[in-house]
């Protein structure tokens, strides 16, 4: 017997109906590339998507053909997100600091129709569009007078113009919740990357779990400033969740250093704010020596590569700021884990907690995973025994775009597909899952695994060091050995024997570092992980001590 409840699909097209008119006049503000501050409400984002939405029927685009971005955190950017995938079409947003070759293989590959780019990235285009047949029509995201002249791009239109143009009537269709409503490529360290398709049904579900109050805890009373950009992961989802929850809406655009989101914070009262570690390094970076507090900030969520404990301590001692720590990955939508406390937990000290809160988190409601051995059997919830990470959800990728890379799912043997993560982890018995490390970073040490980002928090605790990366090194007797590569702050000083001796007591010897070696700076990859390939690349001539 089936339930006899109303049948209707999930579709991303209901979220903005929502937003406009139950929140029509919650505020969205973005810096401009142009460098002012533009403000509007979710009824004038809803009235746009639909211009947009005409503007897509009149080129003659198609149910599922590809619309691109190449675009800022931005309130042009957010109606895109809407007015493409709620008229059927795809959205694909290409992240602008991978390779030109990268960008015109990714855009060969999706068969993009459309274009549309912030100003910031004309040069980019230029460099590509001749390479990029499928692309029928490339638009500014700029206003009709500041459309750049003699670019060389056949018929560059702007924004403005092309929506303008158009009605704002317009109904959304309805059809099957399972259609695909935006893609994301992955970073690709090794090989082309390969596409996550999402669809409505995946994406207004990951929106529901991450509004959760043990998630992202988002709601209509918060001032939101997402950082992690909306060319990676659609932004983790929160353009998605805070027209659900109707939060005001504050997006940085180009102006991604310390200084600028600092006064943007304070400017638009940010309640909450996410971004990766690197983000907010740059702002602590600024606040510290100005003395500089935050009079709204009262929560962070913080992920996309692990959080050094030293900066949770920093952002609630110092700041009176809850940091939440996150995990997920593209082809997850991409929330998979958030780190909140539970009821017994709260008459711990505070270093207990602490020691809880650094870790990766709880699997949200819609994400399960498990921890696996070589042999694929499932390993125990100890919190000391580490294995392969799997994950199995209605957000997780099943395949990739075109079938890329074949079957990627591993079966268990009741047959169902579990998505292996490449991270290593260990799950402890409250079901608090902590990663250390990519597989492919492992370092063994005479048949013993030593966790990279162990080695890596313990560097970023000491005052002097502004980020550290450790990489396993060829050793002839224990195969390898660690060795942690720094940035020093600046008009700070350490020295080598200062660093290793700052590890005694704080991990077993025979993990501390064999050596410490003082750069100018780590290699960060497109979505602002470290490269620790290019990282080894760079140090291929080193040798370790003694050898
Ligand atoms: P991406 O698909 O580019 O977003 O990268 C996903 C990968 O980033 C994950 O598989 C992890 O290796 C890493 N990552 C994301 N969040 C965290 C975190 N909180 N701690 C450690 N690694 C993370």
């Amino acid at each position: 017997m089936l339930g006899l409840m109303q049948s209707q699909p999930l579709l991303i097209s209901s979220l903005i109906e929502f937003a406009e008119r139950h929140h029509g006049d919650a505020e969205i503000v973005s810096r401009r590339v142009e460098g002012d501050i533009h403000r509007y409400t979710y009824r004038d984002l809803a009235a746009r998507a639909r211009r947009l939405a005409n503007a897509l029927d009149d080129l003659k685009l198609q149910f599922s053909d590809r619309v691109a971005t190449l675009a800022w955190n931005g309130y042009r950017h957010m109606e895109m997100y809407f007015g493409v995938s709620g008229s059927g079409r795809v959205l694909h947003t290409v992240n602008p600091r991978l390779h030109p070759d990268q960008i015109a293989w990714i855009i060969n590959h999706a068969e993009d129709q459309v274009m549309c780019f912030d100003a910031t990235f004309l040069p980019l285009v230029q460099a590509v569009h001749a390479r990029c047949p499928t692309v029928k029509k490339w638009v500014a995201l700029c206003d009709a007078d500041k459309l750049p002249a003699d670019t060389g791009i056949p018929g560059l239109t702007s924004y403005e113009a092309w929506i303008g143009a158009q009605s704002s009537d317009y109904a959304w269709p309805e059809f099957d919740e399972n259609s695909a409503s935006s893609m994301c490529y992955t970073s690709g360290t090794t090989g082309n990357p390969k596409a996550a398709l999402y669809s409505h049904r995946s994406t207004t579900l990951h929106a529901y779990a991450a509004a959760l109050p043990d998630v992202m805890c988002l709601s209509a009373r918060d001032s939101v400033l997402p950082v992690v950009p909306m060319f990676h992961v659609n932004a983790w989802g929160i353009p998605y969740s805070a027209a659900l929850t109707g939060c005001k809406l504050v997006f940085p655009g180009p102006a991604m250093d310390g200084k600028s989101i600092y006064e943007l914070i304070e400017a638009e009262k940010v309640s909450y704010a996410a971004g990766v570690p690197t983000v907010w390094q740059m702002m602590l970076g600024h606040m510290k020596p100005a003395g500089l507090k935050f009079s709204t900030l009262r929560r962070t969520v913080i992920g996309g590569s692990a959080c050094p404990p030293a900066m949770i301590h920093a952002f609630k001692e110092d700041y009176g700021v809850e940091v939440l720590h996150a995990w997920g990955m593209t082809e997850m939508s991409p929330l998979g884990t958030l780190c909140t406390l539970k009821n017994k937990h709260l008459v711990m000290s505070k270093d207990e907690q602490m020691k809880i809160l650094q870790k990766q988190g709880r699997a949200i409601y819609g994400v399960d995973m498990k921890i696996v051995g070589g042999d694929g059997n499932e390993l125990p919830w100890d919190g000391k025994t580490y294995g392969d990470l799997l994950v199995k959800g209605p957000w997780i990728v099943g395949s990739y775009f075109k079938g890329e890379g074949g079957d990627p799912l591993v079966r268990d043997a009741q047959g169902r597909g579990w998505f292996p993560t490449g991270d290593v982890a260990t799950i402890d018995a409250d079901g608090f899952m902590q990663i250390t490390d990519r597989s492919k970073d492992v370092i063994k040490s005479g048949g013993e695994w030593i966790s990279s980002i162990d080695i890596e928090n313990i560097a970023m605790a000491h005052p002097a060091i502004a980020m550290a990366a450790c990489v396993g090194m060829p050793h002839p007797k224990w195969d390898e050995r660690p060795i942690v590569a720094v940035v020093k702050r600046p008009g700070t000083e350490v020295t080598r024997e200062e660093l290793l001796a700052f590890y005694e007591g704080k991990t077993a010897k025979w993990q501390i570092p064999d050596d410490v070696v003082f750069v100018d700076a780590i290699p960060i990859g497109a979505t602002g992980k470290m490269l620790k390939t290019k990282l080894r690349e760079q140090l291929k001539d080193y040798k370790l001590p003694g050898l």
